[in-house]
């Protein structure tokens, strides 16, 4: 590490790992600013697991530089653990025991933890203190589990999706709470595949798609490079294939039953070009709209491109 990277928390240099020969994570690389809240995104199978794990210390790597908290985690030290909070999926905790008595039985694995009461309080937890942690509800058990991974009072905090099976209210429960841990200055590295989640609450974020880096920046970099498009969306006929409309047109498409949407950063002349097959095939458009891309269609869009050329058009974002 040379003495620019001093202010990164991570910095990951041409990563590579395979499992029987097949390659999972090919060649990825970024960099986390001590006190940023980082967000990795990616369908299932894109690599974030891996790549987390390998931060953790959790997994051996096959290629590549890695530096957590200027340590490499392939020779994790007791020490540098203590300095680091991962909140899992699911956490293993007693259910008979209640929610002091859980996170007070954690705060005795480190030497100097936070605060018991100062710690449930953070997660929002105060009231159901004296709960039994079977009773809790999904969203209150996602808040125990960040309590137990910030407890140790980490410089840095995975946090592997926080969100996933709650429901709405409980979601925003959780965000509001993730976003008063980033004003502590703890560095979080939030996983997840919820583009609105990543947007709330990370700086920065990196796309993973098949193993590489299919996009880097800030929410507003992304949008600029990759978002200023439109989707149009219409119902065809029963009878009508969409392939024809597609080669007609020369888009890339995506059909969900009858209904067909595609991206366009020129949808004047897509529109033209598609209005001018249907009249001419004397198709009706069911349903015909266009609308601004939302975030979900970005990190379609990303990972298409990605898949068009091979992953090497990030730069811009970097
Ligand atoms: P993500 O977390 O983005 O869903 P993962 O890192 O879990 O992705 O997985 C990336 C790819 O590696 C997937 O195709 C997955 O099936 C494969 N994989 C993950 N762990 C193992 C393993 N222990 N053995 C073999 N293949 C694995």
């Amino acid at each position: 590490m040379n003495v620019a990277d001093r202010s990164a928390a991570i910095v990951v240099d041409g990563l590579r790992k395979s499992y029987a020969g097949r390659d999972v994570v090919r060649g990825v690389s970024f960099r986390i600013e001590a006190g940023e809240c980082f967000g990795l995104l990616g369908h299932n199978g894109a690599g974030k697991t891996t790549t987390i794990e390998i931060l953790e210390g959790y997994l051996d790597r096959d290629a590549g530089t890695v530096s957590v908290l200027g340590c490499d985690p392939a020779d994790a030290t007791a020490e540098w653990r203590r300095r680091i909070g991962v909140v899992l999926q699911d956490m293993d905790v007693f259910p008979t025991l209640t929610v002091v008595e859980t996170v007070r039985m954690f705060a005795d694995l480190y030497p100097d933890p936070r605060g018991v009461a100062e710690t449930i309080d953070m997660v929002g937890l105060t009231p159901r203190s004296s709960a039994r942690v079977g009773g809790l509800s999904g969203g209150e058990k996602r808040r125990l589990d960040v309590a137990l991974g910030i407890i140790g009072d980490p410089e840095l905090l995975f946090l592997d999706e926080p969100t996933t099976g709650l429901d709405p209210a409980a979601r925003r429960e959780v965000w509001a709470m993730v976003d008063e841990l980033k004003g502590t200055g703890v560095t979080i590295v939030l996983t997840t595949h919820y583009m609105d989640e990543a947007q709330i609450l990370a700086d920065r974020l990196v796309i993973l798609d098949d193993g590489v880096v299919a996009a880097d920046g800030t929410f507003d970099e992304l949008l600029r490079v990759h978002g200023d498009a439109r989707t149009i969306s219409f119902r065809l006929p029963v009878d009508v294939p969409a392939e024809s409309m597609g080669a007609a047109i020369g888009v890339e498409f995506h059909a969900d039953g009858f209904r067909v949407e595609f991206s366009s950063v020129d949808p004047q002349r897509d529109l033209f070009r598609l209005l001018g097959w249907a009249e001419e095939r004397r198709v009706l458009l069911d349903d015909l709209a266009v609308r601004r891309s939302s975030l979900d269609d970005l990190f379609l869009s990303v990972s298409a491109e990605d898949a068009a050329t091979g992953a090497a058009g990030t730069e811009a974002l970097r």
